[in-house]
């Protein structure tokens, strides 16, 4: 690794793998790093600022998603995650000698599903290609792709980023789709280290994937981390696949180069199989700072594919493209064109047409895309656009508020807050998922319910908010009562603790009395402090001022 790593030039981890590990020039490295991250990001052009030469990083990405179907792209062998090795072989998917492909429609559909909501044309007529090459997890000794004709090109994907210092502003952009095609997965290769050897699952081989090749539109691993996630909420609402990357229904390529701009693109590295969100912007902003660094410093940037190491954060080299591999691409003799209808080119006479796939069926029943949800939910709710995007981009978040919403007769406006503040805040901070969140929905309801009623006070709310995050299962009214927490409204007995407040704090009453009635909010936090927040804030007030004007 070292050696790998002398080569590529990435000085400070060599420094930490020769010399050991040295925190402090570690710390530093991380540094430089996010600098660069943030310079990016604020500025999403992406310009390294490095003397007189301006770099501009490029990114293109080609995504790998798996099709949630029950069975293969061209066998009736099951698709099941997780299932025992080898469990899940048809002859065909083990490329036994006289089998051939039958062409699962719903593959089809959901290819074009997705391609439809990635604004594609479709095309009518597309082609199956063998692309060869030697590999111990393809049996066949080729995939079956679509190189010269796929089934759908020229779409976009619109995306948004949050920006802003305190991320409250979502800026919108998209990227352009070159080509959405239909191809086969892979098996799998288990290396096992320890016996040295290598072991084959072809459980994965023949499942149905849909690549999705972008142009390269995109400057940073920001924008393409954003994109990435648009992707996965726009194949999740339609069902086409589960796109779960760290389940590797999803993997991303990313194909990165620098150039400056107004100049033509420069030469692009590949960092292959990314699965994860957070990886893939760290890999693109880290081959963006190498190759600026290897530029400015006299070198050329190779045509390689790399690897991106999580642990050290880092890519490194895989192999070389300079010498392209030849995939000797050639039409699949067993499988005809593959033709789709609309609704003027419906077959009349000799074709089922329950058989057939029909465009403008598919189109006329496409779900609602995440981009619709978002501005539905500003409408709907009066929410604003930063809280609908986190709604709509946090797994299950959408569908928990809108739960607590149609609970409770509070304005969605205050809910709002406690499900993005409250919740979610304290959900990031023990590292949980919105379904593992200990305060359900309901619960949530039946606090704010009784907050807007007046059962208790917001400070008092807070606190029964703390204990339901403590997943005792116990409800909001229970914890108020074992508690004791209701609100305080005995006017005597308030009368009488405002009076020792202002006692003990004739200062502030004569400020007051001189016109500064600011002030008498830190009397009434005194009056809550004494009662533990239990005190009707508004009848506090009311008191106050009359003991005081
Ligand atoms: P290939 O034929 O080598 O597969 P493609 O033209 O199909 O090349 O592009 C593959 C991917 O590389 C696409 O996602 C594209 O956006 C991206 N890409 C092409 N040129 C560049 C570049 N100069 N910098 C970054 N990405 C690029
Ligand atoms: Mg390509």
């Amino acid at each position: 690794m070292a050696a790998t790593l002398l080569q590529d030039g990435c000085r400070c981890c060599v420094l930490l793998l020769v010399q050991g590990v040295q925190p402090g020039h570690l710390f530093k490295h991380l540094c430089r790093l996010r600098r660069g991250v943030r310079t990016a990001s604020t500025t999403c052009k992406h310009a390294r600022d490095t003397g007189a030469v301006r770099w501009s990083g490029v990114v293109g990405l080609e995504i790998h998603t798996q099709i949630n179907s029950n069975s293969k792209l061209f066998s009736s062998s099951r698709v099941q995650f997780a299932a025992p090795p080898n469990s899940t072989v048809s002859f065909f998917d083990a490329s036994l000698p006289g089998t051939l492909p039958v062409i699962n429609r719903r593959c089809v559909e959901a290819a074009v599903m997705t391609a439809l909501a990635l604004n594609c044309t479709i095309n009518k007529k597309s082609l199956f290609d063998r692309k060869h090459y030697f590999y111990a997890d393809l049996p066949a000794g080729y995939q079956i792709t679509q190189q010269r004709l796929p089934i759908a090109v020229d779409g976009t994907l619109t995306y948004s980023c949050q920006v802003g210092r305190k991320w409250n502003q979502i800026v919108t952009k998209s990227v352009r789709i070159k080509q959405v095609q239909l191809e086969q997965d892979s098996g799998k290769s288990i290396h096992d280290d320890a016996r040295r050897q290598t072991l084959i699952d072809l459980n994965r081989a023949g499942v149905g994937l849909m690549e999705v090749v972008m142009e390269p539109d995109m400057s940073c691993g920001e924008e393409a981390a954003a994109a990435v996630r648009e992707m996965q909420l726009i194949l999740q609402a339609l069902g086409t696949s589960l796109a779960n990357m760290s389940e590797g229904q999803m993997r991303v390529d990313a194909n990165i180069s620098v150039h400056r701009p107004g100049e033509p693109f420069g030469v692009r590295t590949e960092v292959k199989n990314i699965n994860s969100a957070r990886f893939l912007a760290k890999a693109i902003d880290y081959e963006i700072q190498r190759q600026t660094e290897v530029l400015d410093n006299g070198g050329t940037i190779m045509n390689e594919t790399r690897a991106f190491d999580y642990k050290l954060g880092c890519t490194i080299p895989m192999r070389d493209k300079e010498g392209k591999q030849d995939y000797r691409f050639m039409p699949e003799p067993n499988l005809p064109p593959l033709i789709l209808y609309d609704a003027q080119s419906l077959p009349t006479n000799n074709v089922d047409p329950a058989q057939v796939v029909n465009i403008d069926w598919i189109k006329e029943r496409l779900p609602e895309l995440p981009r619709v949800s978002r501005e539905r939910l500003v409408v709907q709710y009066g929410i604003l656009p930063e809280h609908s995007f986190i709604l709509v981009n946090e797994d299950g978040l959408k569908e928990y508020y809108q739960t607590v919403v149609n609970m409770t007769k509070v304005d969605p406006r205050k809910i709002i807050g406690w499900v993005i503040k409250d919740l979610l805040g304290h959900l990031r901070q023990q590292n949980l998922t919105i379904k593992q969140s200990p305060v359900s929905p309901f619960s949530l309801a039946e606090l704010l319910t009784i907050l807007e009623n007046g059962t208790i006070s917001s400070a008092i709310a807070k606190q029964v908010f703390q204990e339901l995050c403590k997943g005792e299962g116990k409800t909001p009214e229970q914890i108020v009562k074992e508690k004791n927490l209701g609100i305080l409204q005995d006017r005597a007995h308030l009368e009488e603790i405002c009076h020792g407040i202002l006692e003990g704090h004739q200062k502030e009453v004569a400020e007051i009395r001189q016109g500064n009635v600011k002030i008498l909010n830190k009397l009434i936090g005194l009056v809550q402090k004494t009662t533990n927040g239990r005190s009707d804030p508004v009848l506090v007030k009311t008191i106050l001022e009359e003991k005081l004007l």
